[in-house]
């Protein structure tokens, strides 16, 4: 039996819509449809698949403000996030809309015959998706999946379905053939894990919590199912006295706050050269008090309100007796909460060591370079990460020796779709974007001619 979701604002804690919730047996048919649209999708020539993805983009780039309103009303995002997350889908497909005309096997040299290699599509995909960034998650997965030949699955998250299912519509209207990109509303624990255990799902593509990515892991392991991984951070933003302070610390509060904490990459752990200590938090407390937390919808909003009141609650666990200073946010209805500064006395503080996902920091001191990279790399996670330094050499010594995915020098951008994606140790498994992510979409296959007589 199906049932039905309420679609709830955050901003203002009011209904939006239902969504009806696929059942097992609704789940069923569309993996099968997908699987009936795989045996035509993957034989459409190259450049005609190239055409209709960037036929896709072009569909996704002008209905930009629709996809980003509905962003804002189910998800509370900042209109300027909503507007970069909607581009972010097109761009991704327009970038890997070049690689059906590009999937290059290899000619290997071998005796006696010739040993060619293909790249070929896995058959159906399954992407599951986290609610904090329903649009551009979706992208990283179905752009390179079909980009390959594959069909997709999609489910998004319970909180956060609509802009996914406005672009399964969008799919349509570009010409994207349909049971290609199918997006399936509902629980993770119905339709996502039909996905691990539907043995003609032949991948899982899975961004969320550690915890559930383990048991997705485990399941796919049943069938030998390829799975890649996006799962949690705890990000260190290491700032060394010899960095320029001032920009460091105006741009602090964005690199963790931004969506209101609730990003994978948020810089969440804030490590600070103790003789730059001072310095840094006075301009960081004037960052934070002006960081514009109000009515999303506004284009000069920052930040908007948590997901949901379960969200608010187990945020609101970690705010302890060691608050150094708090920012501002709106009373009333809706999730808010004020971006919060927290100054834990040690390294074993949950503040310090769990992945909050809120608008909560935690800053602590280092005594040098080494202090700042074990610090760094006391955690389970590797997702993300800052160096800020004016020597190069040293910022760049700590970047190699920094256990994560991602890390930018003297910025605290993550995300670029031309480049590689993904965690160290239980932050994940393979990479998004990039040149790379197609292989992960692809199985290699070996051919051998002879050419004897
Ligand atoms: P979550 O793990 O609760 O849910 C993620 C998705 O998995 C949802 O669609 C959910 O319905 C589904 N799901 C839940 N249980 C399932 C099951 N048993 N089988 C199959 N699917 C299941 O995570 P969330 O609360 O939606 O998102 C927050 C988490 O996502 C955070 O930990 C965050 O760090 C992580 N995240 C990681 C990245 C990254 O790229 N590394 C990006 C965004 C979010």
């Amino acid at each position: 039996m199906s049932s039905v979701y309420e679609v709830i604002n955050p901003a203002t804690e009011k209904a939006v819509t239902q969504v009806a919730l696929a059942d097992v047996e609704q789940t069923d048919l569309i993996i099968e449809k997908a699987a009936r649209a795989f045996e035509s999708w993957r034989h459409i020539a190259p450049a005609d698949r190239a055409r209709l993805l960037r036929a896709f983009a072009t569909v996704v780039s002008a209905h930009r403000e629709e996809l980003a309103e509905l962003e804002i009303k189910n998800s509370g995002h900042t209109r300027g996030n909503a507007l970069w997350e909607a581009d972010n889908v097109a761009n991704v497909l327009n970038y890997y809309s070049a690689a059906p005309e590009r999937l290059f096997g290899r000619q290997i040299p071998v005796p006696n015959g010739i040993d060619i290699t293909f790249k070929e599509p896995l058959g159906v995909v399954g992407v599951i998706v986290p609610w904090n960034f329903p649009m551009p998650i979706a992208g990283w997965g179905f752009a390179p999946a079909l980009a390959a030949g594959n069909t997709v699955v999609l489910k998004p998250a319970e909180y956060t379905p609509l802009t996914a299912i406005r672009l399964g519509e969008l799919a349509l209207e570009a010409g994207i053939p349909e049971g290609v990109f199918n997006v399936i509303p509902g629980k993770g624990s119905v339709v996502g894990n039909r996905f691990v255990t539907h043995p003609q799902v032949r991948k899982v593509v899975f961004t969320g919590s550690t915890d559930v990515g383990k048991s997705i892991m485990a399941g796919c392991a049943q069938q030998v199912k390829r799975v890649t991984l996006e799962l949690g951070g705890k990000s260190a933003n290491i700032i060394f006295a010899d960095s320029d302070i001032e920009k460091a610390a105006a741009n602090a509060p964005g690199a963790v706050f931004d969506n209101a904490g609730q990003d994978c990459c948020a810089r969440s752990r804030i490590l600070i050269e103790k003789s730059a200590f001072e310095k840094f938090m006075s301009h960081f407390e004037k960052a934070v008090k002006n960081f514009r937390v109000e009515d999303p919808a506004l284009a000069t909003a920052e930040m908007g309100p948590l997901i949901s009141k379960k969200q608010f609650d187990a945020v609101s666990a970690y705010i302890d007796n060691t608050v150094a200073f708090t920012g501002n946010a709106p009373t009333g209805p809706g999730f808010w909460m004020a971006p919060t500064v927290l100054l834990p006395t040690s390294t074993a503080a949950a503040s310090w060591r769990d992945e909050i996902f809120g608008p909560v920091v935690s800053v602590m001191t280092f005594d040098d370079e080494a202090d700042a990279i074990a610090k760094a790399n006391d955690t389970e996670f590797g997702l993300s990460g800052s160096i800020w330094s004016r020597d190069s050499a040293k910022a760049i010594r700590v970047a190699r020796a920094v256990e994560s995915g991602n890390l930018s020098v003297n910025s605290n951008s993550s995300v670029r779709y031309w480049t590689p994606f993904g965690g160290y140790k239980q932050s994940g498994l393979g990479r998004e974007l990039g040149p790379d992510a197609l292989d992960s979409f692809t199985e290699v296959k070996n051919v051998f001619i002879s050419t004897e007589k």
